[in-house]
């Protein structure tokens, strides 16, 4: 199965709509409407992307004050734990999204427990030196 192919089997799996972009940096989720806005993936770091997007639908709950490194975190777990492949392009993928989080004194400061867990997460599953 090729990302696309496993990508589209999950969003009609999941009931979530599919809108082609072609700027990566502008893929986004919207929870209630179950859509997402990602580029095809045809390698492995828009491959995570889309799965993250996806993971954001399925974890993200809105009523219960979860800070935003909370939900991306969960997000990216959800895309780790569904992932038919994990390498350099989807860690690469994973440390640039966590990474605009983690690298944000704002959303740092707004849960840092919650921060030191996903800078560990990363460490681990993607073994930054
Ligand atoms: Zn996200």
């Amino acid at each position: 199965m090729t990302y696309l192919e496993h990508i589209e089997k999950l969003a009609r799996d999941l009931n979530i709509t599919i809108k082609w972009i072609t700027d990566k940096y502008k893929s986004m989720s919207n929870v209630p409407t179950r859509i997402i806005r990602i580029v095809k993936p045809l390698n492995s770091f828009d491959y995570l992307v889309a799965l993250h997007e996806i993971g954001h639908i399925q974890t993200t709950t809105w009523d219960d004050g979860e800070s935003s490194i909370e939900q991306e975190l969960k997000a990216y777990q959800w895309a780790k734990a569904h992932a038919i492949e994990w390498d350099k392009g989807t860690c690469a993928a994973v440390k640039y999204g966590m990474g605009t989080y983690l690298n944000n004194p704002f959303t740092v400061m707004e849960d840092i427990h919650t921060a030191k867990t996903a800078y560990q997460w990363v460490n681990t599953e993607c073994r930054i030196p």
